[in-house]
């Protein structure tokens, strides 16, 4: 078979596969490492930047290494992109067929079984279920995988979805009665035989999770894992390796056991079914008691971080009488699964899962009574926290340091560990061009460089008890060339209260120039709100497309549609949004992209880099704000002929010792403070280029 050299490289099959395909130095430079730590199963820490073609320069070495690979993304997005097209494309150019499959989290499946629960119980005979329930019937009879991405029509946030979805709190597994034809399970078979396996990293810390103190796991065994968009890590391991208990959870619990006790009730009028669903209704009751009682002592904020001493008084009696409600209803499942396997019940009667179901509802209750007592009395090395979010209220308790965790887990477990993004190092491709030794290998490293010196103490590798090798492969773009970075010094300061509008007028200024084909993307509600009221009277006949007006990827299309729309939103368009072409070509970045100061989870952990005399603000807030920004300069440059403006409209990098910093790790565009010149740059483009490129 030819080599990841021979393939990725000048005149190789993909060359030859693919009319528009290039082979690109720094791709063959990544491809080269991860073959190599790979093979030598060590660590590797590579940014690649933007149009490098890193997910082939990761995927074929991990092809040809005759190992079992797990490959995890933070987006669904990317995860079907390496599935439905950069696999399938390797595949095609080398004539050849791989035994991959594809891994999502399980709240993408149909669960056959409580499809069948839901459409027995009363809420399915609703006339607004009728067509949804039609649609989901017959989708599972043809369907091969259940995933409900591929049923056309269903919303994401349909009612009846977490209703018939599969999740770890509702999977029965091997007892179920549909266990040997059900999607989940026949995923996970597909997982086991496949070399490669592409996840994501919800799936992938869920399962490291469940790995730890019980024997439990989702994935199948493994001997390396590629982490793309490995900048993400920290955020979503941290959710999975915390406690969370919220209201809807609740909700959802309540409804299965409802539905499970009403069906054992109709089998079974003797069971006395009313003093079940009364344990229902006791758990719904004190729910409400607690997250109400919760929610007063808390304050109003979206995220807010919880004292011990909150949980006293009126809360330590609700969380009392809600622990005791949950006990009940524990026990009320559980007596109705042992009369029903009553013997003068056994007998003839349709095959069903009901007695798994009510354990299910038992084993569930008594997971949320450990999960609040866990949250309450919280631990050291864990904050604790209150988020909401529309009608929802959580509780959850998170690790502050997860650096030990995956140092243990992964670094010292996976014998091979590759982490890639378009970010990862917090210095830019002016600083950091790719280290090489004498023999055109990537530096390795036993201390961190600082371009990789914030990831590598996050995630449990700044010591010297860890081999890291760290690459740094620049875009292969001429940024010097096509893009602009305006960084105005003649605006207030953020926190000012002009701010809002003089930023306001300066993004119409900009707009005016570029004739829109703009993002202008803001770090918070308040001022996605403002711009949004304030700029159409200063963009006349301009279409603004606003986030929250309509879904996100329907927003995107309108965007790219019109070619000269203006669109303001906020955090979830700063990365992972992918518009080549002439539609974007002007990013306006209202703000360095801090983190919010009172974030509960950031500010236990500056509180933890302080006792260890740290500069909280240095070490972590600068680094982490540098990345997003890169991330939100990253959406304007997606290929070789893309042109345009990215304009940072906040003076402190001008000001503040750690502005150089943060600009340092951008790419290399041309860098201006004047409006004239972003003016004479837009002459030039014009002129240099053909109509909209
Ligand atoms: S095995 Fe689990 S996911 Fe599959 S149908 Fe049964 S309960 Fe649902």
């Amino acid at each position: 078979m030819a080599t990841t050299e021979e393939i990725l490289g000048p005149g190789g099959p993909l060359s030859r596969a693919l009319s528009a395909y290039e082979s690109r130095s720094g791709q063959l430079e990544m491809a080269r490492a991860v073959e190599r730590v790979l093979r030598e199963e060590r660590i590797l820490f590579c940014e690649a930047g933007t149009g490098t073609g890193k997910t082939l320069a990761y995927l074929v070495p991990a092809l040809l290494s005759g190992k079992k690979v797990v490959v995890s993304t933070a987006t669904r997005a990317l995860q079907e992109q390496i599935f439905q097209r950069d696999l399938p494309l390797i595949e095609r150019a080398l004539g050849l067929s791989f035994p991959v499959a594809l891994m999502k989290g399980l709240s993408n499946y149909v669960c056959k079984r409580r499809l069948a629960e839901f459409r027995q119980s009363p809420e399915a005979m609703r006339p607004k279920y009728a067509r949804t329930l039609d649609a989901l019937s017959s989708f599972v009879e043809e369907s091969e995988t259940g995933d409900f991405a591929e049923l056309a029509g269903m919303a994401e946030d349909d009612p009846v979805r977490p209703e018939v979805a599969s999740s770890s709190d509702t999977r029965i597994g091997a007892p179920c009665q549909f266990f040997d034809e059900c999607f989940v399970t026949q995923m996970r078979r597909e997982a086991e035989r496949a070399r490669l396996v592409v996840v994501n990293h919800h799936l992938f810390f869920a399962d490291l999770a469940l790995r730890g103190p019980h024997p439990g796991r989702v994935l199948p065994d493994y001997d390396a894992v590629v982490f793309d968009e490995a900048h993400q890590l920290e955020d979503i391991a941290t959710e999975f390796f915390g406690m969370r208990i919220s209201r809807r959870r609740l909700d959802r619990m309540l409804a299965d056991a409802e539905r499970a006790l009403r069906a054992a009730g109709a089998l079974d009028p003797l069971f006395g079914g009313d003093a079940g669903l009364r344990s229902v209704s006791a758990v719904e009751v004190s729910a409400d008691v607690f997250f109400h009682s919760l929610g007063e002592a808390a304050g109003k904020d979206h995220r807010i971080t919880l004292e011990r001493d909150i949980f006293t008084g009126g809360v330590a009696s609700a969380w009392h009488a809600l622990d005791s409600a949950l006990e009940g209803l524990a026990a009320a499942t559980e007596s109705a699964r042992g009369r029903l396997s009553a013997p003068s019940l056994r007998g003839p009667r349709p095959a069903s899962s009901l007695p798994e179901a009510l354990e299910l509802a038992a084993r569930r209750s008594e997971d949320a009574r450990s999960a609040l007592s866990q949250v309450v009395e919280g631990g050291a090395g864990r904050v604790t926290y209150l988020e909401r979010a529309g009608q929802n209220v959580t509780l959850a308790s998170s690790p502050v340091d997860l650096s030990t965790l995956f140092r243990e887990r992964i670094f010292e477990t996976v014998p091979a560990v590759v982490l890639t993004s378009a970010t990862l190092s917090t210095a830019g491709s002016r600083s950091s061009e790719p280290q090489e030794d004498g023999e055109g290998e990537p530096e390795r490293s036993r201390s961190p460089s600082s371009a990789f010196s914030y990831f590598r103490a996050r995630y449990g590798v700044a010591d010297s008890r860890v081999d890291v090798t760290e690459l740094v492969v620049p875009s292969p773009f001429d940024f010097e060339q096509n893009a602009l970075l305006y960084t105005p010094r003649d605006l207030p300061a953020p926190n000012h209260p002009s701010f809002g509008e003089r930023a306001a007028l300066r993004v119409a200024e900009l707009c005016e120039i570029t004739g829109g084909g703009a993002f202008v993307l803001t770090t918070s509600h308040r001022m996605l709100q403002h711009l949004s009221r304030s700029l159409p009277a200063k963009l006349p006949g301009k279409r603004l497309l606003v986030q929250g007006s309509r879904p996100k990827a329907a927003l995107l299309q309108a965007f790219r549609a019109d070619g000269h729309a203006v669109l303001i939103a906020t955090q979830s368009f700063w990365e992972g949004v992918d518009v080549p072409g002439h539609a974007l070509r002007l990013v306006v970045l209202e703000k360095i992209p801090f983190s919010v100061p009172t974030d509960p989870v950031m500010v236990a952990r500056g509180r933890e880099l302080e006792a260890a005399g740290e500069s909280p603000f240095m070490k972590l807030a600068v680094p982490a704000a540098a990345i997003a920004l890169k991330q939100g300069f990253g959406r304007l440059i997606r290929t070789q002929r893309d042109v345009g403006i990215v304009a940072l409209l906040d003076e402190r990098v001008h000001r503040r010792g750690y502005g150089k910093l943060i600009l340092s790790a951008l790419p290399g565009a041309k860098r201006t403070e004047s409006l004239d010149d972003v003016r004479a740059f837009w002459r030039d483009v014009s002129e240099r280029l053909p109509g909209e490129w």
